[in-house]
């Protein structure tokens, strides 16, 4: 098992976790680049939002719930944040497993595209 964040979600390497369930675990980004900086990621080791089957993309809505639900308890859900999901090389997929990026806290820069 040489995938991080399947190592986190077995406890293997210490995160601060801020959130788990059956499905999905919250643990804040290594290298922040925004004051609140949370990784929203599948328990299950799903490679990226392309290797998703139709029978999975449930796992999505509950994965944007519980970001939102975070928002508001960090305080930014009226200012604004940002969800980030990158897919693949050419996305800037770094950790390929599933996991979505709750930015905010800051005015955030533009987005890429
Ligand atoms: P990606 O580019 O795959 O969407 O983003 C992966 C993110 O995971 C990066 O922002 C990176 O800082 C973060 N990351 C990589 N390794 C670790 C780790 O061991 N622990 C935590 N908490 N975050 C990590
Ligand atoms: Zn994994």
């Amino acid at each position: 098992m040489d995938c991080i964040f399947c190592q986190i979600v077995a406890g293997k390497v210490p995160s601060k976790i801020v959130y788990q369930d059956a499905e999905v675990i919250v643990f804040p980004d290594i290298n922040p680049k925004a004051p609140i900086h949370l990784l929203i990621a599948s328990k299950k080791h799903i490679p990226s939002l392309a290797h998703l089957s139709e029978a999975e993309l449930p796992l999505i809505a509950h994965m944007v719930n519980i970001a939102n639900r975070l928002a508001k308890e960090k305080s930014i859900s009226e200012r604004g944040y940002r969800l980030v999901a990158n897919c693949g090389e050419e996305g800037g997929q770094l950790v390929p497993h599933l996991h979505i990026h709750l930015l905010g806290g800051k005015k955030l820069k533009d987005a890429p595209n």
